[in-house]
């Protein structure tokens, strides 16, 4: 286990030497007692109470010292032996994209995010689309219909054919965007948009060709402006929906047990922000963001924000490549499925790293999007060339690789030394492990979603899911990063299982190195003295619900967990000791009184 240096702990002692008895007569707001509390302190120490005061951890202990700050005006919790954990970061997600889960735009072919839909499903939709209107465009005849969510390695043969959507929709265009970074059209699309053998690839994409040269309609990142250009586009989101989609999305990740989200959108402005900030202002917002940026965004800012420990602005986000699936992640060796393909970074290392030189001196610092090992290069060697040139420490900086999904055995070491954090979904690599060896060969696996092997390296990797790529709820990150395995608990023993990290491990990349990577591991990521505290009721989503070692619960940062209770039967629990996903349906749980009153006063407090 890596070791962060946390000034609270030196800055502790101090107290306790001045004024020790000062903070055991301390009285607390509320005790909480008999729980089963995984700290996430630097020894992973567990404690079973600890006391709250105007939103901080005043005491962490056992319950007979959590009592000692019973006052007369003092609540006392029994927790009944349930589990406590620090509030969970999602290290990158993309909070605005909550829009296609409570509001879609275009319809999703897949039934379920992070599930692949069938060719069959997939006609079918594009069949009831047609004749229903969902996801067609306006404007003239023959209409453009717009879906989204294809992933073909799930097909037999595994690629996209024009042809395939030819058969149920041979008159209107038809143009369906990848789950990620890729996109695909039928033949009527690629004629109205004059897409032939000989059209070149557009900047920043490909067009896939098979072996006679004829498109095979997919498009590897950026499609044909050509053919972009003729679909007519769905009007802008107003203000109101945008607050609207940014609310309700941020309670859907409240509820499965998020307390801190890292927003990785990289289009993020300025006006972004001030939506967010308008939203906090009027206590809408009531989860904790650290909200990455664009460039324009950061330089008009002027260096980073803190508002009220609640929005946290202080990183630009960019990309250097695309997705494995798609082939759009850039490598130094040719895909090992598609000969003299490399995938095209987006940026060149020079351009980068002035982007970040500036960056660093309005105090902001860079998370590139970054999943071949030819970009991960290219980051790194910015962000050696960019910390060298402005005489900055890494660690203060923290830079960070947003997925580092594939790296060369050489470059593993340099995290560490530059200080930058791998900022990993284990859920990517149990959704990738269906195509990854294809892409990649055997050897160059070896250094694909290696966690584990990073967390040896000293690197601190902080954890993530990339909603809406994958489902938000960090309780399957967890599992994958802990099995190897996908939600259905396959390939039996895990996908390369010696790379699982063990349950603490897993712990502490969803709590304190998310803190980490947002410079607050002093107040937020684990249960401590000092560090702020909400709690929170959690309410039952539908379709799941948590169970960690009896119910839920709970807490730090000012977000906080909570309390499965309730009327909504839960179908998925998770247990943290031992973290299986038990895929059954449980009994409903029925909690003491005094912890429903708790819980409710807590959530309208
Ligand atoms: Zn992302």
């Amino acid at each position: 286990m890596l070791k962060i240096e946390r000034l609270h702990a030196s800055m502790l002692i101090v107290l306790l030497a001045l004024a020790p008895t000062a903070l055991v007569a301390q009285e607390a707001d509320t005790v909480y007692v008999n729980g089963i509390v995984h700290t996430v302190d630097e020894a992973f120490s567990k404690a079973s109470a600890f006391a709250v005061k105007d939103g901080e951890f005043i005491y962490v202990g056992d319950d007979a010292g959590a009592r000692s700050h019973v006052g007369p005006l003092t609540f006392v919790v029994d927790l009944a032996g349930k589990t406590v954990i620090p509030g969970l970061h999602d290290a990158h997600l993309h909070i605005r994209f909550g829009e296609r889960e409570l509001y879609p735009r275009i319809p999703d072919i897949r039934q379920t995010l992070g599930e692949w839909a069938s060719v069959e499903r997939m006609q079918e939709v594009v069949r009831q689309s047609l004749a229903t209107g969902a996801g067609m465009r306006p404007g003239p005849e023959p209409r453009w219909l717009v879906l989204r969510g294809w992933m073909s390695d799930v097909w037999e043969p595994p690629a996209w054919q024009k042809e395939l959507i030819d058969a149920v929709a041979p008159d209107n265009p038809v143009y369906i965007i990848r789950y990620t970074h890729g996109s695909a059209a039928n033949s009527k699309a690629l004629e109205l948009a004059g897409i032939t053998a000989n059209t070149p690839d557009p900047e920043g994409g490909h067009i896939k060709k098979d072996e006679n040269g004829e498109p095979t309609g997919e498009f590897v990142e950026r499609a044909p402006p050509a053919l972009l250009n003729l679909i007519p586009p769905l009007p802008p989101l107003t203000n109101y929906e945008l607050s609207r989609n940014l609310v309700e999305g941020t309670q859907l990740a409240v509820a499965s047990g998020l307390t801190t989200l890292h927003g990785a959108s990289s289009g993020t402005s300025y006006d972004d922000v001030m939506r967010e900030l308008n939203l906090y202002e009027v206590g809408l917002l009531r989860v904790r963001i650290n909200q990455m940026v664009n460039v324009d965004a950061a330089k008009r800012m002027g260096g980073p924000l803190n508002y009220d420990n609640r929005l946290f602005v202080q990183s630009v986000k960019t990309l250097l490549d695309g997705a494995l699936g798609s082939r759009g992640a850039h490598f130094l060796e040719e895909y090992a499925d598609y000969p003299d393909f490399y995938g095209e970074p987006r940026s060149s290392e020079d351009q980068t790293t002035a982007t970040a030189i500036d960056l660093l001196k309005i105090g902001f610092n860079m998370r590139i999007h970054t999943i071949g090992d030819g970009a991960n290069r290219i980051a790194l060697n910015a962000f050696e060339a960019a910390l060298q040139q402005s005489g900055k420490d890494g660690r203060d900086v923290r830079f960070a690789l947003e997925h580092a999904q594939v790296l060369t055995p050489e470059d593993i070491p340099r995290l560490a030394e530059l200080g930058v954090i791998a900022s990993m979904q284990p859920l990517h690599a149990t959704e990738d492990m269906h195509f990854a060896e294809a892409r990649l060969g055997a050897e160059r696996l070896k250094g694909a979603y290696i966690w584990k092997t990073l967390l040896e390296n000293d690197v601190v990797v902080a954890t993530g899911t990339d909603y809406s790529v994958s489902p938000y709820n960090p309780f399957y990150t967890l599992h994958a990063a802990v099995t190897r395995q996908d939600r259905d608990n396959n390939p039996p023993g895990g996908w390369i299982p010696e790379g699982a990290l063990s349950r603490e491990e897993a712990l502490y990349a969803a709590t304190m190195a998310g803190a980490y990577t947002m410079h607050a591991e002093d107040i937020l990521g684990s249960i401590e003295i000092g560090k702020l505290v909400e709690i929170r009721k959690l309410p039952v989503p539908v379709t799941f619900t948590l169970k960690i070692e009896g119910l839920i619960i709970t807490v730090t940062d000012r977000c906080i967990v909570a309390i499965a209770a309730g009327r909504a039967k839960p179908s998925v629990t998770v247990k943290v000791e031992g973290v299986t996903i038990l895929k059954e349906e449980l009994p409903t749980i029925d909690l003491p009184l005094e912890m429903k009153l708790q819980a409710e006063d807590a959530q309208t407090a």
